[in-house]
């Protein structure tokens, strides 16, 4: 059995997240939203960049592409579907072609709404999340809507609960705060708050969370929470409904 993957969180920007992935003599960049962090995570680990990949297309994921490339010849592997916003890329894949790292099968899963090309790679238990599934929170519906977003987000949701989610922002304090204007009697939501407010209070990382820890803790996977419905005032909305009334009011909070 091959050993467990390396992970490094590499911050970057005011509160973007970049991962450094090793197995072997493959070491991967997830989201390198700028070179210089990057590089200096791997000159501080000994780690030659053999990879590069991003979830979507955003600049603040994609920034530190080419540089990257150009300096260490990685292979920049992305979402074939947005093959054309993606800085450099040299392999497309999708939920068909799934990936190989490293000997190991890495599950692409197609998860559009923040853009309509969003993947999460997997690698490990690991899950790359990018700006679909946040801690707590989950991205702005920029091409899709509430209907493909939870379709997404269902997806996840799929994960063995053990799953470790690595998301794209240091977000988390802010949504926990949202989190218990929906559910101020979540206890599972109080207690982690209490955690993350310490952990932050320290400058260290939230991430990663558990699958299992946000089903019980995120509002956006928690549509169909009695307590989240009765605050709405929408006991009997369809599930996709409520999701999209708090994905509103988030936009606004
Ligand atoms: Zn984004
Ligand atoms: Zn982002």
């Amino acid at each position: 059995m091959q050993a467990l993957v390396d992970i490094e969180i590499v911050p970057c920007l005011s509160d973007n997240y970049a991962y450094l992935v090793k197995s072997g003599e493959n070491c991967a960049v997830v989201d390198p939203s700028e070179a210089p962090p990057v590089k200096a995570a791997l000159a501080r680990r000994g780690w030659k960049l053999t990879h590069i990949l991003n979830t979507h297309h955003h600049l603040d994921h994609t920034g530190g592409n080419l540089a990257l490339k150009q300096e260490t010849g990685a292979l920049v592997v992305g979402p074939g579907k947005d093959a054309a916003r993606i800085p450099g890329l040299d392999v497309g894949v999708d939920e068909k072609t799934g990936w190989q790292f490293d000997g190991r099968k890495v599950d692409v899963l197609e998860v559009p709404a923040h853009t309509r090309g969003a993947i999460t790679f997997v690698i490990d238990g690991n899950a790359f999340t990018g700006d679909t599934l946040f801690l707590m929170g989950c991205g702005r519906l920029f091409e899709g809507d509430p209907q493909m977003m939870w379709t997404s987000l269902s997806k996840l949701m799929t994960l063995p609960e053990e799953t470790r989610i690595y998301c794209g922002h240091e977000y988390t304090e802010s949504n926990g705060r949202f989190a218990l204007t929906l559910e101020p009697n979540n206890q599972a939501v109080k207690a982690r708050m209490a955690q993350v407010k310490a952990v932050r209070a320290q400058g260290r990382a939230t991430v990663p969370s558990t699958m299992g820890l946000e089903k019980q803790t995120n509002p956006f996977l928690r549509p169909d929470s009695p307590e989240i419905r009765k605050n709405l005032g929408m006991e009997k909305a369809a599930t996709v409904a409520v999701f999209g009334e708090i994905r509103a009011r988030k936009d606004k909070f």
